[in-house]
């Protein structure tokens, strides 16, 4: 790795701003995100502790961040941590690995730092972490799911009662074809199809013969049934054991 240019960390960057006892809103996340696309620099964000931050205390995730492009060209560009490369420019953020806004509750204090930075000093609450921003983010995008489809409620709601209508509808005809498959035969067709399989029985002289034969059950006709079954008599069917 070629030898980067040391970064002037200005005292104010290096001061402990324990501002933040409660949990920062979104409000400071959108502020913190607008600063960082507006000028490449972490580091001089005005909530911004430029100092290690203590290995054994919590920490969350608020959120993540990456550099912006023109930043992420050039590496004399990339942004100092407080967590490990405190004067070099050692990270941008990138969609695999963005960087992240980490608040650390019990010293009220945010610093903006790299992706893995934080777990060389504490894997597990890194990983901890990591896994209750994935969970907040995976919520957060089901609500705006929600939010940004409401309107469609109504559609979904007509659909559903329209639906019901062809549910009757095809129930009233299974019921009609059941009828009149009784008249002619004891074979009870809907009872034996209803999971989507058809068991058929057939007696030979020393053996029982089971065929299983697989019909989708959302497309049943019963012109179809009988090609597979040419050499059933449907007097057996109702045998299987
Ligand atoms: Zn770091």
């Amino acid at each position: 790795m070629r030898k980067r240019n040391r970064i002037d960390i200005p005292p104010s960057a290096r001061a402990s701003k324990p501002w933040f006892f409660e949990q920062p809103d979104d409000e400071i996340i959108t502020e913190i995100k607008e600063f960082i696309e507006k000028t490449g620099k972490p580091y001089l964000w005005r909530g911004h502790t430029h100092n290690k931050p203590p290995p054994d205390k919590p920490v969350v995730y608020l959120d993540e961040f990456c550099l912006p492009k023109a930043c992420r060209r050039d590496e004399d560009l990339w942004s100092p941590c407080p967590c490990c490369h405190d004067d070099i420019p050692w990270f941008m953020g990138t969609d695999r690995e963005p960087a992240k806004i980490a608040w650390f509750p019990e010293e009220g204090i945010i610093r903006l730092i790299g992706h893995h930075c934080f777990a060389a000093l504490n894997r597990e609450g890194h990983e901890q972490a990591l896994r209750d921003l994935r969970r907040r983010q995976e919520h957060k995008k089901h609500v705006q799911f929600v939010a940004k489809n409401i309107h469609l409620l109504d559609k979904a709601l007509a659909a559903i009662d329209h639906n019901m209508e062809i549910a009757e509808l095809l129930d009233a005809f299974r019921q009609c074809l059941q009828r009149k498959l009784a008249a002619f035969t004891r074979f009870r067709l809907y009872d034996n199809i209803r999971n989507g399989q058809l068991i058929v029985t057939t007696r030979s002289s020393k053996l029982i013969w089971i065929r299983t034969a697989r019909r989708k059950s959302n497309a049943p006709t019963f012109a179809g049934f009988s090609q597979p079954f040419a050499d059933t008599s449907f007097s057996n069917l109702n045998e299987h054991p």
